[in-house]
């Protein structure tokens, strides 16, 4: 079975809660390909030693290029930890990714909470599951 491709995106106020989620999972998301964000990428592969496919920081383009993977039917999950407390320069931007994750049916969690329970589904990993995907004419 393909490894699913999963997106780890926090915000600067978030990370140090995204890499503790990570370190608690990382059984699981170990056996995933892993892409994210720069500085979240580079945070979890220097703390965990996982191997995470660096985009560009997400100011600089990073949530767009994992939304072009969720426009090409190539992400299958995105953990998005932004912050509703501290605006963004790239707000745009983030809206655009969780938008789209809208569009294409994609899983998405953007708190710890949340982020606990589709990681730990049983469906999660099951090769049997998979999200149906919408058909635009
Ligand atoms: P970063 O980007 O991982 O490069 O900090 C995250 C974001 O701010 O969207």
């Amino acid at each position: 079975m393909d490894k699913l491709t999963i997106a780890l995106v926090a915000h600067d106020h978030k990370k140090s809660e995204l890499l503790a989620w990570v370190q608690q999972h990382q059984a699981i998301l170990a056996q995933c390909n892993l892409v994210a964000t720069g500085t979240t990428g580079g945070l979890i592969a220097e703390k965990t030693g996982l191997d995470v496919t660096r985009f560009k920081s997400g100011p600089l383009g990073g949530d767009q290029q994992i939304g072009a993977l969720i426009a090409e039917n190539k992400l299958d999950g995105l953990f998005f930890f932004w912050d509703p407390l501290n605006a963004a320069p790239h707000d745009p931007d983030v809206k655009a990714l969780l938008r789209l994750c809208s569009v294409w049916n994609v899983p998405v969690a953007c708190t710890p909470a949340t982020a606990d329970l589709v990681i730990t589904s049983p469906l999660f990993l099951s090769p049997d599951y998979k999200p149906t995907k919408p058909r635009f004419e």
